[in-house]
Formats: structure tokens, C-alpha cells, sequence
């Protein structure tokens, strides 16, 4: 991989064939790539503008792909072809499900990643993908025309402004995925630098200035940070606790039977945990730590270590050192985020035993950004108030790049779908964690950094990571049009062996007989007999597919390859049977389009000015949407209704 890349680089486009472009994508990271990828996909001539081309794909903060609620995301990027899955099957040098211990709805597979096959893998497949050209450039400003005065409040996009040199290029969308960068700057003791990761600039100021000044978007800042990086020479790992990957890894992708690396190849993981020492430094450094005195919100599930000290003084915390690559000398200690002078972090993690002598490679430090207030954003990720304008990542303000994945495969989609005249298409909260994640951002906003858990799903017994290819990959081929024939053939024919295999399960007949306890000499039978369906044997804990399949080889043999998912079906399916009632509600309410143009405050029906003031607001694009709003009440629902129904 690596000798052919250096070649694959040199093909990069390094001047421009088009001027013009259906879509350009400006940024190269997890939203970008996978924005770009799908909107080439989809059929649209795409253009992807990343700052510097050997950072595409790169791995900001910790190695590693997926976990609980972000594994599910990794599923359903890549049953709608995107890129992330198969990079984390090629890159992946520690494969693990976590929560195995509950069931199988809320499994998270993970991996442990090499950052460089990880970039390596992502860099190539934008390199083969037709229809798309990447540039290395910085992008200076939006290109935007003024409302019509049809159209007031109505700006529309139509090109990018490339940094150094006045080159400018047009598009029908544009698609921002700029993450961290936007008026990044970075922290380290008490210096703070322009930045947007380290050794990276931030963002053009003018792109600011087109967000904020010119489309009027409400903007908000956040924090995130990254801990130091580790040589692991100086680590004596024997002090930890030995975490071993799983005997045989589970891929991600649904195309893939087996990951490049072999199981006896993986890397463990080690754990360890903070001492009364650890405390200490952060409390004694705290006046030379200008990053924790920002009166902006960092990521509550990833905090630092000074803000986990801080917030549970006395507490052991965990460590985890985890390898950065096969080959890489460095461990990357998982809840060492930390902000303080180089000096001071270097004492801090020599207070916890097994790095003791540790030598420090590079420093951890913290990053502050803009982003966007996602509620200005429709469900198709386009703003609202700006056609073609597309936001997808960390700018929107989430964190992780699963959930920055995700939105760049949908924002690259509708993107190119506008830019070919076609409607934009929605994900349902009802059909997959993408669909959440989205209508989580637009309905209800954020105030700190969003990441996706298992609990935000209300259906997550119907959207397993096993059935992402059953409920993603055909709606992404018929409807959607991202999924490649390939693929969507696999998916039919998984959909068809499952239907078959269950129809046998059902139509399979058990009989148990039961003694009856008689406590008097009553006529009446002494047993009964009962019949109950192989569906529900494959129900009980004890019962495996495989044993089923001994029992009648010539009717459930032919589909055994699929023995894992079947058991699955059939131990969640009385759940989701009883769950559908509900999924169809909100499927109704989703499918009932709220007009962009209704005025609210004249609205002839009986709403509190609060509530009007919160659609104005929001400008929810369903009835569904507008239910999940804060504030909203069960009696402006009904009312809301019947406007809807009156209209129609
Ligand atoms: P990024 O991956 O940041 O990619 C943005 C891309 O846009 C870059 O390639 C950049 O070069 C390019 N770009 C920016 N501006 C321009 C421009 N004007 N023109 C052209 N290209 C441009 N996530 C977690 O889940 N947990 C953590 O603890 C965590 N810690 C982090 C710590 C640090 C220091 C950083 C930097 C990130 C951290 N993250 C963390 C976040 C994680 O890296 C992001 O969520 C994820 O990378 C976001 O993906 P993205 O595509 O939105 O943006």
C-alpha cells in the first residue's frame, strides 16, 4: 500500500480541469472525505478542497474507530457505501465488540487503528472514485449571491474563493466540513496560537466572516483536546493490565468476510489508573492552564483529566494505553487529554505507575473552534436560509469522527442530489442512528459537544449494527442513489435468504408435552400437549441456530452463514413487533411537511406567542420535527395538525 500511494499521490489534481463543479467539498477530514466519496456516487462532478493533501483521512486524536452508538454509525455509513468502514477493516490492528455483556442491539464494535493505513486506505479510495478531483488549497471565502426579493432572507451559494491567488470555482452546492478549524486556536500552558490542529493553520478568517457576517448564521464556540503521545520504549506495560482483542475480529463492513490484519497479528490494549499524584500536579498547574479557565464547553463523555480531577476529586480514573499503529513507536494514553505546560504534563504522567519513566513525544494540547447552531440547518443538512449551502462535522457541532462521517455521507448526497435537480432525501430517526443524529442537531441544537450514544435511539432494538445492510443499503440504491450495484446485490440477497430462513423457522412445528398435577381423581387427560414454532425455540438462551440446523438439516442447513443474525431476529422480533405501532406513528407525523414560508405569528390557529416564537425559530420541516422540539406543548401539536390536514 504504501509504495503504490506515493505514485496515487502524484495524480492529484494539482491544477484544475473544470471551473465549475457540481459540488465542492472544502475539507478533508471524516466529513469531508465520506461527503465527497458520496456526492461523486451519486453522479455529481465533485470537487474536494482539503489545506493540505497528506492530512486527508487523518486521524486528529485517538486511533480508533466506532464503540457503543458510534460503532452503529460505522454500520450504517458503510451499508450506504461510505468510506470509514472498510478504512477501519484495513487499518485495524485491535478489533473488539464492546457491551458484549448486554444484547446484541446495543453491541459496539471497535477497533484500534493504524493512523497511517488508515489515511493511506481513505486517500486511495478518493483516488479511485470517478467523478472527483481533489485539490490542495485553502478556501478563502463562500461565493454568495444576495435574496431575490422573491425570495427575502434567501442568499444562494454558487462557488468557492481559493486563498492566494484570487482562483475562483463554481458550483450548484458547496459542502463545508472544516471541523476544529474555523477560527481554531490552540492551547498549550499558558500560549495559545492560531490553529486548527497542531501544524495545521485555522480556517481563512473570510470564512468566518461569510458565516457570520454576511448569512447572519448564530454561531457558538467549543473545546476539545488531545492527550500527549507516548514513546513506548520508555512505558514498562507489565504495571497494567493486559487487554487482549478479540480471537477472532468482526469486520465492519458488510463486504468484507475477514480483516488484513490476522487475528495472532493484533495489538493489545493495556489499562491503568491515576494516582493521588495525578491530582495534584493538575491542582498545582491549574494558574499556568489558560485552555481550563475558557468559559467554553469541551466534550462531556471525553473530558480532560484536569476536568475529570476536578469535578470527582479523590476518584481513581482510568488510563488506557493504546498502540497509534502496528509499527508505531508511540502509545496514545486514552483520558490524559490534558492542556497544561509541556513540563507539568510531563510530571503528571510519571505519577502513574507504569509511566514512571515515560518520555513525552508530543504534548497534549487543546483546541477552541467555531461552529455552527445546527438548528439553522434542514434535515437534508443544507442551511436553511442559504440554498446550497451544505454543513456536515464538527462544525455543526458534534464531536467524533463517526458522527462527523455520517453527516458528510449525508450532506454529500443531498448536495449532489440539488446540484442534479433532484429532491433531497431524509433519514427517519425510525430507521437508522444517522437519521437520529441529524434530527437531533436540527430539531434540538446542542450546547456542548454531541456524540452518539445507544440511548439516544428510541427504536434501538429495530436498528442493530447486524441489520444496518437491511434497513440502509436498499433504500440507499432505489431511493437514494449512493449504493453500488454490487453491494445493493449482496444486500438483496441477504434480505432474501433471511426471509427465507425465517418463513422455515416459522413454519417449523415442536411439540412438548406437559404433565398435568391433579390433586383429585377428576377425569381429564394426565398430559398436554403444546406446539410452538422453531421461530420461538431459536427464542430460548439455550437454543442456536446450528442445533436447530441438526435437528432438520435439509430445511435450515442451506442458510447456516447467517446463524448469528437469525438467532438475533428471532430473540428481538416480539420486541419490535411491539415497537412498530409506535415507528409508524412517527413515520405519519415525519411524512407531513410543514411549509418553509408559513408565518407563524399570523397563524389563524390557537398557539402561545412562546410557541410561535420557538417555530419561527426552529422552523421545524415536519410534524414530526416540530414534536421534538423544547417548549413545544401536546396541545400546539394538535393544532398544528389540523392546520396541516385544513392545507393540504
Ligand atoms: P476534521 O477532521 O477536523 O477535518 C477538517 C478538515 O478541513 C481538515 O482536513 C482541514 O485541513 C480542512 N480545512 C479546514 N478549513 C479549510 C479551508 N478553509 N480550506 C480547505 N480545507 C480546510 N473527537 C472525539 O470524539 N474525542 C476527542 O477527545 C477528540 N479530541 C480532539 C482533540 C483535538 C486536538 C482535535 C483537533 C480533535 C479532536 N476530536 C475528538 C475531534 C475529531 O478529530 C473530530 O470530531 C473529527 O475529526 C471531525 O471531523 P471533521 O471532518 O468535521 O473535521
Amino acid at each position: 500500500m504504501s509504495a503504490s500511494f506515493q505514485v496515487l499521490v502524484s495524480r492529484y489534481a494539482s491544477q484544475l480541469a473544470h471551473q465549475q463543479y457540481d459540488v465542492i467539498v472544502v475539507g478533508g477530514g471524516h466529513a469531508g472525505t465520506e461527503a465527497a466519496a458520496a456526492a461523486a456516487r451519486v453522479g455529481a462532478e465533485t470537487l474536494l478542497v482539503s489545506q493540505k493533501i497528506q492530512t486527508i483521512g487523518a486521524l486528529s486524536c485517538n486511533p480508533s474507530l466506532g464503540g457503543i452508538g458510534k460503532g452503529q454509525l460505522v454500520k450504517e455509513i458503510d451499508a450506504l457505501d461510505g468510506l470509514c468502514g472498510r478504512a477501519g477493516d484495513w487499518a485495524g490492528i485491535h478489533f473488539s465488540i464492546l457491551n458484549r455483556r448486554k444484547g446484541p442491539a446495543v453491541w459496539g464494535p471497535r477497533a484500534q487503528l493504524d493512523r497511517q493505513y488508515y489515511r493511506e486506505f481513505i486517500q486511495s479510495e478518493l483516488l479511485s472514485t470517478p467523478r472527483l478531483t481533489v485539490l490542495e488549497g485553502s478556501v478563502e471565502e463562500l461565493l454568495v449571491t444576495e435574496p431575490k426579493p422573491d425570495e427575502p432572507g434567501q442568499h444562494r451559494v454558487t462557488g468557492i474563493r481559493l486563498a492566494n491567488g484570487s482562483q475562483l470555482v463554481s458550483a450548484s452546492s458547496v459542502v463545508l466540513t472544516t471541523g476544529t478549524f474555523l477560527a481554531g486556536s490552540l492551547f498549550v500552558g499558558q500560549t495559545t496560537v492560531p490553529g486548527g490542529r497542531v501544524g495545521d493553520a485555522p480556517s481563512s478568517a473570510g470564512l468566518s466572516h461569510t458565516l457570520k457576517e454576511r448569512l447572519r448564521l448564530r454561531m457558538g464556540r467549543l473545546r476539545t483536546g488531545t492527550p500527549p503521545r507516548i514513546v513506548k520504549e520508555s512505558v514498562d506495560l507489565s504495571l497494567a493490565v493486559l487487554h487482549p482483542p478479540d480471537t477472532n475480529p468482526t469486520p465492519f463492513s458488510f463486504l468484507n468476510k475477514q480483516t488484513r490484519c490476522k487475528p495472532e497479528e493484533q495489538l493489545p490494549c493495556h489499562l491503568t489508573y491515576t494516582t493521588p499524584g495525578v491530582e495534584k500536579v493538575v491542582k498545582e498547574s491549574l494558574h499556568l492552564n489558560c485552555h481550563i479557565h475558557q468559559d467554553t464547553k469541551g466534550p462531556r463523555y471525553c473530558p480532560s483529566i484536569e476536568s475529570r480531577v476536578l469535578r470527582f476529586p479523590g476518584r481513581q480514573h482510568q488510563v488506557w494505553l493504546e498502540p497509534e499503529g502496528l509499527t508505531s513507536e508511540l502509545l496514545y494514553p486514552q483520558g490524559l487529554s490534558m492542556t497544561m505546560p509541556p513540563e507539568m504534563q510531563l510530571s503528571l504522567i510519571r505519577e502513574i505507575p507504569p509511566l514512571q519513566r515515560a518520555e513525552i513525544h508530543t504534548p497534549g494540547y487543546g483546541v477552541q473552534y467555531d461552529f455552527v447552531c445546527p438548528t439553522q440547518l434542514s434535515p437534508a443538512l443544507q442551511v436553511k436560509s442559504t440554498q446550497g449551502l451544505f454543513l456536515a462535522g464538527q462544525i455543526n457541532g458534534t464531536t467524533g469522527y463517526e458522527e462527523a462521517a455520517a453527516q458528510g455521507l449525508w450532506a454529500g448526497v443531498n448536495a449532489a442530489r440539488r446540484a442534479l435537480s433532484m429532491p433531497p432525501v431524509t433519514l427517519s430517526r425510525t430507521e437508522s442512528y444517522i437519521g437520529v443524529l441529524i434530527d437531533d442537531l436540527v430539531c434540538r441544537g446542542v450546547t456542548e459537544p454531541y456524540r452518539m450514544f445507544t440511548s439516544r435511539a428510541e427504536f434501538r432494538t429495530a436498528l442493530r449494527p447486524d441489520n444496518a445492510d437491511l434497513r440502509l443499503s436498499l433504500k440507499g440504491f432505489e431511493e437514494v442513489g449512493c449504493v453500488s450495484s454490487e453491494r445493493y446485490q449482496e444486500a438483496l440477497r441477504v434480505k432474501n435468504s433471511l426471509a427465507d430462513a425465517l418463513a422455515a423457522l416459522q413454519d417449523l412445528t415442536f411439540f412438548s408435552f406437559h404433565h398435568v398435577v391433579k390433586n383429585d381423581l377428576s377425569p381429564g387427560p394426565d398430559t398436554v400437549m403444546f406446539s410452538i414454532s422453531g421461530m420461538a425455540v431459536l427464542q430460548y438462551n439455550q437454543v442456536s441456530y446450528e442445533m436447530l440446523a441438526s435437528c432438520f438439516p435439509e430445511v435450515l442447513c442451506p442458510f447456516v452463514e447467517f446463524s448469528q443474525r437469525l438467532k438475533i431476529e428471532a430473540v428481538y422480533k416480539p420486541h419490535c413487533d411491539l415497537q412498530k405501532k409506535e415507528m409508524d406513528r412517527i413515520q405519519k407525523e415525519e411524512s407531513m411537511f410543514l411549509p418553509q414560508d408559513i408565518d407563524y405569528f399570523s397563524l389563524p390557529v390557537s398557539l402561545s406567542q412562546e410557541v410561535r416564537e420557538i417555530l419561527d425559530r426552529f422552523r421545524p420541516s415536519t410534524l414530526g420535527a416540530a414534536t421534538r422540539l423544547q417548549g413545544m406543548t401536546p396541545a400546539a401539536i394538535v393544532h398544528l395538525l389540523k392546520y396541516v390536514k385544513q392545507t393540504k
